[in-house]
């Protein structure tokens, strides 16, 4: 794992106070502090480089971050809808967002899949659901039939005349 190690004192112990993303996610700019001597410097991460993030899985194994496997995942769920691949480029853009400026060791997969289903959600209900069933993992029919009915009800809502 990669270690940040403090400009003037050399730990390698530091809390993340900030964290900012550009290059459509691809560089992380994070404010730090470090533990030891409490004073604050920045670090510039790219994606794939000197930057490793893990994912923590459910049954808290770790693997690196992948985002071909995020994109893998959205295409499953988007295969024969209308989602264009910029679309999914566009969603695995501000779910990796999301994970970067939050996490910057590791991340539960749990976090990135209702990321994704947050943004997802407004793209396609279907693929939506499609995803949702695989991450979510609902315990039965009847929450997945409960999330499905929601959605619908909402994709109604938006069909209707605005009032106002
Ligand atoms: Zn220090």
């Amino acid at each position: 794992m990669w270690l940040v190690r403090c400009p003037f004192c050399k730990e390698d112990k530091d809390k993340v106070v900030d964290s900012r993303s550009s290059d459509g996610g691809r560089v992380i700019r994070r404010r730090r502090q470090c533990l030891a001597c409490k004073r604050r410097f920045t670090t510039y991460e790219k994606i794939g480089e000197s930057f490793k993030l893990y994912v923590v899985k459910k049954d808290n194994s770790r693997v690196p971050y992948d985002r071909d496997k995020l994109i893998a995942g959205l295409q499953k769920a988007c295969y024969k809808r209308e989602v264009s691949s910029e679309q999914i480029q566009q969603i695995a853009d501000k779910a990796e967002e999301d994970v970067f400026r939050n996490f910057d060791k590791e991340v539960s997969s749990a976090f990135i899949g209702e990321s994704i289903m947050r943004h997802l959600r407004v793209v396609d209900k279907v693929a939506y659901i499609r995803f949702a069933s695989v991450y979510r993992d609902f315990k039965d029919a009847g929450e997945l039939i409960e999330e499905v009915s929601q959605v619908i009800e909402e994709a109604e809502g938006n069909g209707q005349p605005e009032l106002f």
